[in-house]
C-alpha cells in the first residue's frame, strides 16, 4: 500500500489523531519560539502544580511504549514490521524506564500540564504508529535498510551527547556546565539533532504517515528548544563558544 492508501484507508479515529498531531505541532512550532517550554532550565512559577521532573518522564513517555506495543501486538503484522516497531519500542524503552533515573537533578520541578499535554500526545502518537506500522504488507528493503541505518546513527548522536551532559554534575549539583566534545563543537543541542536524525530514519524505514508526522513534530517541538537553549547559554556564560551553532552544523 502506497503512503497515501495508508492514509485513506485508515480507521477514522487513526485519521482524526494524526490531523490532531499535524495541529499540534504546528501550533507548538510557532508558540515555543515566544514561549521556551517550562522545564529544565526554563522552568519558572506560574504553570501550575508540578511533579519531580524524573516521574514526569516515566508518566509522559510510558504511553508511547505501551500504545505502541499494545497496536502491534493486537494487529500482529509480519516479521519485517515487529523488526522496525522494535525500534520504537526500545527507544522508549529507554526514555520512560532507564533515562529518568540517570538524571542528575530529576527532582527538579516539571508543571503537570506539560506531562499531561505530551502524555495525551504520546497515547495518540505511539498507537497511530504501531496501527500504520502493522498495516504496510509490502515494504521496500532498501528503504528499510536505509532508515535503519540513519535511526541508528541517530540514536548514536542522541545517546553521546546525553551521555556528555549528564556526565557534566557531580553528586548532588543542579547547576549548569558549557558542554565540551562531540557534537557540541558544532551546536548547542546535539541530542535534539540525534533525536531528529533517528525519528527521520524511522521514518524512512515505516513509510508510514505516522512515522513521517513524528518526524516532522520531533522538528517542530525541538527547533524551538534548541534555539532558547543556544540562547540561554550564550546569556549565562560570557565564554560561550561564538562558532557554535544552535541545531545545524554551520547554518542554523
Ligand atoms: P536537555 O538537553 O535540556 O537536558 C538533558 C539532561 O541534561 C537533563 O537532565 C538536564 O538537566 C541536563 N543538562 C542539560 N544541559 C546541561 C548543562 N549544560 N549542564 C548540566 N546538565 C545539563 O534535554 P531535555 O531534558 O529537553 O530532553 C531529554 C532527552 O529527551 C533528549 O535526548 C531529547 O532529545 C529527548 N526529547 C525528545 C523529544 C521529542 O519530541 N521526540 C521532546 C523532548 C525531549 P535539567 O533537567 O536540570 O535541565
Amino acid at each position: 500500500m502506497s503512503f497515501i492508501e495508508l492514509w485513506h484507508s485508515g480507521a477514522p479515529l487513526y485519521q482524526a489523531g494524526l490531523i490532531g498531531v499535524a495541529a499540534f505541532g504546528a501550533a507548538a512550532f510557532v508558540l515555543l519560539f515566544f514561549v521556551s517550554a517550562p522545564y529544565g532550565r526554563h522552568h519558572r512559577p506560574g504553570w501550575g502544580p508540578a511533579i519531580s521532573a524524573r516521574w514526569g518522564w516515566v508518566v509522559m513517555e510510558a504511553p508511547s511504549f505501551i500504545g505502541f506495543a499494545a497496536l502491534i501486538i493486537v494487529c500482529n503484522p509480519a516479521a519485517w514490521a515487529w523488526c522496525v516497531g522494535a525500534l520504537f519500542l526500545l527507544h522508549y524503552l529507554y526514555r520512560a524506564f532507564i533515562f529518568p533515573f540517570r538524571m542528575k537533578g530529576g527532582g527538579k520541578p516539571k508543571p503537570l500540564l506539560t506531562v499531561l499535554l505530551a502524555v495525551v500526545f504520546n497515547c495518540v502518537n505511539g498507537a497511530a504508529n504501531g496501527y500504520d506500522l502493522s498495516r504496510v504488507e509490502d515494504p521496500v528493503w532498501g528503504l528499510v535498510g536505509l532508515g535503519v541505518v540513519v535511526f541508528a546513527l541517530g540514536v548514536a548522536i542522541n545517546h553521546h551527547s546525553d551521555a556528555v551532559l549528564l556526565s557534566l554534575r557531580g553528586p548532588g549539583e543542579t547547576g549548569y556546565k558549557i558542554p565540551h566534545g562531540g557534537l557540541y563543537r558544532l551546536v548547542s543541542a546535539p541530542n535534539y539533532l540525534g533525536e531528529i536524525i533517528q525519528w527521520t530514519g524511522f521514518a524512512i524505514a515505516a513509510a508510514t504517515p505516522a512515522a513521517a508526522l513524528f518526524a516532522v513534530f520531533t522538528v517542530c517541538n525541538l527547533m524551538p528548544r534548541a534555539y532558547s537553549h543556544h540562547q540561554w547559554y550564550q546569556q549565562n556564560f560570557s565564554d560561550y563558544p561564538s562558532a557554535r551553532k544552535r541545531l545545524i552544523p554551520w547554518i542554523w
